[in-house]
């Protein structure tokens, strides 16, 4: 690679990881609904469920907090009716929301192990740092919590910019906001569509973050750990 000014992050399963798994949203919503739900049940594809609104509202899903809020509570909605609840479309609206409502609280995230060290490594580097991410106006206090902003140089988030991934706009306005040109800067994400061809629409160049190791054969590097950034860079 090209001497690297810049490491840009996507936020969501890069830096942070939601600390609820599938029984502890089954049991919220059940405490929504007043019923008891079978903790045990997988949650629809996440990734399904958002590429096939492609060529809909896809691409626009994170464009505004809006948009992010009616996303989620589709998929939510989504996900209760396969479980075969059956209750009003209104009930099952407002159980989505006030879980998406949830999901704002900082304390419903965490950083990965390696996060923090990743990002003080980097600043010592004397790199520029950023991150480039779907997210709602809600990012910025759930990065404040969690000391990630303390090593970053920008934060864009789609719903505060009016652009979302893979669109190459959220990525050049990310280059704007910190002075960089495409070649000086790589960007790493866990999706290959959003992240990595988003970016690269943008002429950077891209990493998959892979931390389980299920990712096929891809045609860009690969890592499991954010750390291994550092390897890639010298
Ligand atoms: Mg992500």
């Amino acid at each position: 690679m090209s001497t690297i000014g810049a490491i840009l992050y996507d936020a969501g399963r890069t830096l942070l990881r939601p600390r609820m798994e599938a029984p502890d949203i089954w049991d919220f919503l059940g405490a929504q609904l007043g019923l008891k739900l079978t903790r045990e049940r997988a949650l629809p594809d996440i990734g399904h469920h958002f590429y096939s609104r492609f060529g809909e509202d896809g691409m626009g899903s994170y464009d505004s907090d809006e948009a992010a809020r009616s996303f989620w509570a589709s998929y939510y909605m989504q996900a209760m009716r396969d479980a075969g609840i059956d209750l009003p479309e209104e009930t099952l609206h407002s159980a989505a929301d006030a879980l998406y409502d949830w999901y704002q609280e900082p304390e419903q995230w965490e950083t990965y192990p390696e996060t923090l060290e990743t990002l003080e490594q980097a600043s010592k580097l004397g790199l520029t740092q950023g991150i480039i991410s779907d997210w709602g106006t809600d990012l910025v206090p759930i990065l404040h919590a969690h000391e990630v902003t303390r090593h970053l140089d920008f934060v864009v988030a789609s719903a505060a910019v009016g652009s979302a991934k893979p669109h190459p706009d959220i990525f050049r306005y990310a280059l704007t906001r910190g002075r960089l040109q495409p070649h000086e800067v790589i960007y790493v994400g866990d999706s290959y569509i959003s992240d990595v061809l988003g970016a690269r629409t943008a002429g950077i160049e891209a990493v998959l973050i892979d931390r389980e190791g299920r990712a096929p054969e891809v045609d860009c590097p690969v890592i499991t750990s954010l750390l291994q950034l550092f390897d890639l860079i010298n």
